[in-house]
């Protein structure tokens, strides 16, 4: 059986002590299992069926089935470039399945300055082009036991998002150290911020946060909760502070097995 435990200091007690507080959630557990097992059913069902959508698709707009004219390609690109979003999203779902199941990292020796500055130079071009400028405080080195692949993923999901949420003329940051017992990453933007009343749910599963803004911010809100399972697999933290109008801040903190 599954418990949520909940603990409280004993108040006016000369003691001290505890009040502990069991909670039997078994129920919801195996309603969440049941649904994340139906969620990557129908995900892997799906993805066979797009690709080949997408693939014919595209096979029609490059001219090798016959010519088309140029009405006809730009509607197969839009099929295209849709199954593509739809592909992306499904592949997101899986992803999360995974992780959450707790396969799928592996972790080895890691040198994480690499892994954070492939990053940077992956999303240098979309930065150039928003006309941010990402500034890195990095260590030459810092050594950790992590999934490199699933380590790329998390500061990909948080400083792709830094980029996109920043309007252009501003500053992303990226500071990292080792320190005695924790490896600590911390990524702040100069961009719209969040709501202080979204905060507590940017971690959830498909939660986006509304903006009033003329073209919409294009995203499926699995991002952060990706990047959320991949730490805590790790045994690490992700924390957030925003301020609207003035920015975000991530701190992510994994642990180091000496
Ligand atoms: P997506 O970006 O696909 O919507 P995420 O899970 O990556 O989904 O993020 C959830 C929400 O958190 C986003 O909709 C966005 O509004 C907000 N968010 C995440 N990072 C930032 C950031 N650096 N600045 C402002 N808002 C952010």
């Amino acid at each position: 059986r599954y418990y949520a435990v909940n603990t409280a200091p004993l108040q006016n007690s000369s003691l001290g002590g505890q009040v502990i507080v069991l909670q039997d959630i078994t129920h919801f557990k195996e309603l969440d299992q049941i649904k994340s097992r139906f969620v990557s059913m129908v995900s892997h069902d799906l993805k066979s069926p797009l690709t080949a959508i997408q693939g014919y698709a595209q096979l029609v707009a490059d001219g090798h089935m016959g010519t088309v004219n140029e009405m006809q390609r730009d509607a197969l690109q839009a099929v295209v470039r849709n199954t593509g979003a739809m592909t992306a999203l499904i592949s997101d779902l899986l992803d999360l399945g995974k992780i959450e199941a707790g396969i799928g990292i592996s972790p080895q020796e890691t040198d994480l300055a690499v892994v954070l500055r492939e990053v940077i130079d992956e999303l240098k071009l979309r930065a150039k082009m928003g006309q941010i400028s990402v500034q890195p405080e990095i260590p030459s080195s810092l050594p950790l036991v992590a999934d490199p692949s699933r380590m790329r993923q998390v500061f990909t999901n948080i400083l792709s998002n830094a980029i996109k949420y920043t309007p252009s003329g501003g500053q992303v940051q990226i500071r990292a150290n080792n320190g005695d017992a924790k490896m600590h990453v911390q990524i702040q933007d100069s961009g719209l911020g969040i709501p202080e009343d979204s905060l507590p749910h940017i971690f959830e599963r498909f939660y986006r946060v509304k903006r009033d803004i003329d073209s919409p911010i294009e995203g499926t809100g699995l991002g952060l909760a990706i990047t959320k399972s991949i730490v805590d697999e790790h045994g690490g933290t992700i924390e957030v502070q925003s301020v609207i109008g003035e920015g975000t801040t991530f701190n992510v903190y994994l642990p180091q097995h000496k």
